[in-house]
């Protein structure tokens, strides 16, 4: 679709302001019921959801023309979707995330990115990675010395696939390894791309670059297909998101399971067994892209119609993706299966959880704003009485990691398999 094919919905979105908060009947505090991080930090309409169909439909209509600010105000939007499962709360008939990034599209087309964006495409291009500086031939440095299947020599079950953050981030690349080496100590049949092992590109896509995501995607496709596996498993919530959903939408025909999905199925066949304590109390964070925006693709063709003239509806019915249907259990479910740990929930969960603020491109291009957002987050979870914040996906621990509380306190950020690997 292009931006003016939005334009009915444009013109549909009544100004109910819904996109700014959780549901009311979950709200438990004022203090955390907003949802939106974009509106929440530039106090200004612009920013939320209803501002973004707004601005759209005075460009399309070529009523405004692209300033500093209006660019500005399309790429500062997460991609976190929670305006989308929001407004899904009463609406079935608008596609508020798509929109949003269908906006930031329209203003890659017209040539208004930023420069750090080029940067990072410009990276996916030469190194097959957005994480500009990091080199092609050290990708799979993180894996040297493990016993896993080169999927490009002989066949496996299983493709894992540690995305690019996992595989180049120093601090974070034991946990991929850790991933893999629990895999393998189960007795499943895992394996990895070899050389074909690239960036999943759902970064691009998130920040407005369709092409490049497309041409990248369309070449991975064919890995995981030359490869022949049943399943792919990825720790990174960004490569879950791709895979599941837009990778699908693409033809893409292969299972796709996030660790923590087949580590609870690993724990409850029995697999994996605990042998120690964890006396802690944890509070945990559903990444955007494994919860409300982790739900599978569901193929639609059709059209609208208006019954008496008045009422919108679809014809076959569409697909609403209210989030209901993200990753949500296996988590929780892992961490309760725990010897002595607690866990304690922050306000905003599940499909209606605050964005720890990477998404987008964000920590890359205003690590400010993204900062502010993770910053939320930490003293949303301070206020749970938790010691720590478990999650599942690594651009959300490195930006909860270095970010801080309001108040300046910080919080140890684990990612789930540490846990389960401490109590092992
Ligand atoms: S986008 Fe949805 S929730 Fe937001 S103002 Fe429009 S109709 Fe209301
Ligand atoms: S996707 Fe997230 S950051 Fe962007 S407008 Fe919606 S709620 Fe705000």
């Amino acid at each position: 679709m292009a931006l003016k094919d939005f334009l009915p919905q444009m013109y549909r979105c009544s100004s109910c302001a819904n996109c700014k908060f959780i549901p009311f009947d979950k709200v438990q505090s004022a203090r955390f019921s907003e949802n939106c991080p974009s509106i929440c930090y530039f106090s200004f309409h612009s920013y939320a959801a209803r501002g973004r169909y707004q601005l759209a439909k005075a460009l399309v209509e070529e009523r405004l023309e692209f300033t500093d600010n209006i660019v500005d105000v399309i790429h500062n939007c997460t991609s976190c979707g929670a305006c989308d499962v929001a407004c899904k709360v009463c609406r079935y008939n608008l596609d508020v995330l798509d929109h949003n990034l269908e906006l930031k599209a329209y203003a890659v087309e017209k040539g208004h990115a930023y420069p750090r964006q080029k940067e990072m495409i410009g990276s996916l291009k030469s190194e097959q990675t957005m994480i500009p500086g990091m080199k092609k031939k050290d990708r799979a440095g993180w894996a040297d010395g493990l016993k896993a299947k080169d999927l490009s020599k002989e066949k496996a079950e299983v493709a894992f696939f540690a995305g690019c953050k996992y595989s180049y981030d120093p601090e974070l690349q034991k946990i991929a390894r850790a991933d893999l080496e629990l895999l393998l100590k189960c007795g499943v049949d895992a394996g990895l791309l070899g050389a074909a092992d690239n960036c999943c590109a759902g970064r691009a896509y998130q920040m407005g670059f369709f092409d490049d995501f497309r041409d990248r995607a369309e070449k991975n496709i064919r890995a995981f297909e030359a490869a022949g596996v049943k399943t792919i498993v990825t720790p990174c919530s960004d490569c879950y998101h791709a895979f599941k959903r837009l990778y699908a939408k693409l033809g893409m025909d292969i299972k796709v399971m996030h660790f923590v999905e087949y580590l609870e199925s690993l724990i409850n066949d029995g697999r994996i067994k605990f042998t120690k304590q964890l006396p802690m109390t944890v509070t945990y964070h559903d990444p955007c892209h494994l919860g409300r925006l982790g739900e599978p693709y569901i193929p639609w063709e059709g059209k609208d119609k208006k019954i008496l003239n008045q009422v919108l509806v679809y014809e076959p019915r569409k697909p609403r993706y209210n989030g209901a249907y993200g990753i949500y259990d296996a988590p929780r479910n892992i961490l309760r299966s725990i010897p002595g740990l607690r866990l304690a929930e922050m306000e905003r969960i599940r499909e209606y959880s605050w964005c720890c603020g990477a998404g987008g491109g964000i920590s890359e291009t205003n690590p400010d704003f993204s900062s502010w957002t993770a910053g939320e987050r930490i003293t949303e979870a301070l206020s749970t009485g938790a010691e720590a914040i478990v999650t599942a996906c690594p651009w959300c621990e490195s930006n909860l990691r270095s970010s801080q509380a309001e108040d300046g306190r910080k919080l140890p950020v684990f990612d789930i398999a540490e846990l389960v690997l401490k109590a092992l």
